[in-house]
This record gives C-alpha cells, sequence and structure tokens, in this order.
C-alpha cells in the first residue's frame, strides 16, 4: 500500500518544512514562466549544470521531463540531500539563485559551494583561462 504525505500531521521533516519546499517550488515555476518571456535573465550555465544532471543518479524522468529525484507532488516529505529537490530540471538548471541540493547545505556556511554545479562551473573557468597547445 502506498503511502500519501498529510500536510495537517506533523511529519518527521515538519510540515512547515514541507510547505516551505511547495512554496519554493511555486516560485521557481512563475520565476521561469517569466524567464520564458525574457522578463528574467536564465544562468547562463543552464546546459553545463544540465550535463552535470544528466550523469547523476538522482536524475528521473516523468512525462518526456527530467526531474532532480521523484517530482516533488510525488514525494512532498524528503531528504534533499538524498533524495534530490524534486524539481524540473530544466526549469532549476535556468534559475540564477539555484544549486544541486547535494552538499549544498552544508557547504553555503563555510566558503564557495561544492555543489557538483557550482563545482563543474569552476572547472569550466579554469579550463577556458588555460592556454590551447598551439600546433
Ligand atoms: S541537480 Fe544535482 S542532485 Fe539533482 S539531478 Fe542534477 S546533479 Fe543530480
Ligand atoms: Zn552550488
Amino acid at each position: 500500500m502506498s503511502r500519501m504525505a498529510c500536510f495537517r500531521c506533523p511529519s518527521r521533516f515538519g510540515s512547515l518544512e514541507v510547505f516551505g519546499r511547495i512554496s519554493r517550488a511555486a516560485a521557481r515555476h512563475a520565476a521561469a514562466r517569466l524567464r520564458g518571456v525574457g522578463l528574467l535573465a536564465a544562468h547562463p550555465r543552464a546546459g553545463l549544470r544540465l550535463a552535470v544532471c544528466v550523469r547523476c543518479p538522482l536524475r528521473r524522468v516523468y512525462g518526456g521531463e527530467p526531474y532532480c529525484g521523484t517530482p516533488l507532488t510525488r514525494k512532498p516529505v524528503r531528504d534533499e540531500s538524498t533524495d534530490g529537490c524534486g524539481c524540473p530540471l530544466n526549469l532549476k538548471a535556468a534559475d540564477p539563485n539555484a544549486h544541486c541540493p547535494i552538499v549544498h547545505a552544508q557547504d553555503q556556511q563555510v566558503g564557495p559551494c561544492l555543489c557538483p554545479w557550482c563545482r563543474a562551473e569552476r572547472t569550466a573557468d579554469v579550463d577556458a583561462r588555460t592556454p590551447r597547445p598551439t600546433a
């Protein structure tokens, strides 16, 4: 028998956290609509982010669309560092303020973000600055 999360009962993570997560997802969808009509800037390296996700074991495809883990609507109670955040990846990758949820929460306290997206961006920056050998 499958279990549905109850929004009225305190869960292990707390119902307020679930509502906060759903609110953030709704805000991300609203921002994505504005980005789609050119009213908000998209992250310049959304493609690099999505390339990182393609290699990630948490990536899931539902209805032909890639998600960071099981979609939030199917699994509202979750640990984002192990389950993913449940957002559609095309929207999340375009959000300049988004990070990959893996290790982001603890790393942002102590220095540069070490999430896979931010690490890939720093590696790409170094590669771009490295002179190519001439033939
Ligand atoms: S955002 Fe991070 S955790 Fe989510 S699918 Fe992409 S690489 Fe994996
Ligand atoms: Zn990051």
